[in-house]
């Protein structure tokens, strides 16, 4: 299986776009991280070595995952991240409705349901998980306020 650096390469050479060292450490970063990433991070993460500004971050996103090394998740209107993807294991979030707050977990029974399910007329590339409810912090806040009420 080719590498993450090598789907990139071919990627943007079928698409006759040019491999800067910009695309490539962005990857690098993603792909160092054992979690998610947003923007932010990955500005963090190259401003001192690169003079890389946001719409270079973004279009170089958009090319990861055209490319299926990375996965955006939307958490509300606001949390955008990103993650790399690795084959067989997906990403799964816990998501308070209440105060927006989320929380990655790992699952390696999801990971092998989803491993070995097929599809006659679909292939998996990735997967993900959102569980949306409501976290303990806010689940007692709401307790109070239903005890203050009474
Ligand atoms: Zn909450």
């Amino acid at each position: 299986m080719a590498s993450a650096k090598e789907q990139l390469s071919a990627y943007l050479k079928a698409k006759k776009m040019r491999q800067t060292p910009e695309r490539t450490e962005i990857l690098d970063f993603i792909y160092s991280q054992s979690s998610i990433v947003d923007v932010e991070d990955i500005y963090n993460a190259m401003h001192d070595r690169f003079h890389v500004c946001l719409p270079t971050i973004y279009s170089t996103l958009d090319i990861l995952q055209k490319c299926n090394l990375v996965t955006k998740h939307t958490f509300n209107s606001k949390t955008v991240c990103y993650s790399k993807v690795v084959s067989g294991i997906g990403h799964y979030f816990r998501i308070c409705l209440q105060c927006g707050t989320y929380k990655e977990f790992t699952d390696l029974k999801l990971d092998k349901s989803v491993s070995i399910r097929t599809f006659s007329a679909f292939t998996v590339f990735h997967h993900s998980l959102y569980l949306y409810g409501m976290c303990k912090k806010c689940s007692s806040k709401t307790k109070k306020k239903i005890i203050i009420v009474r």
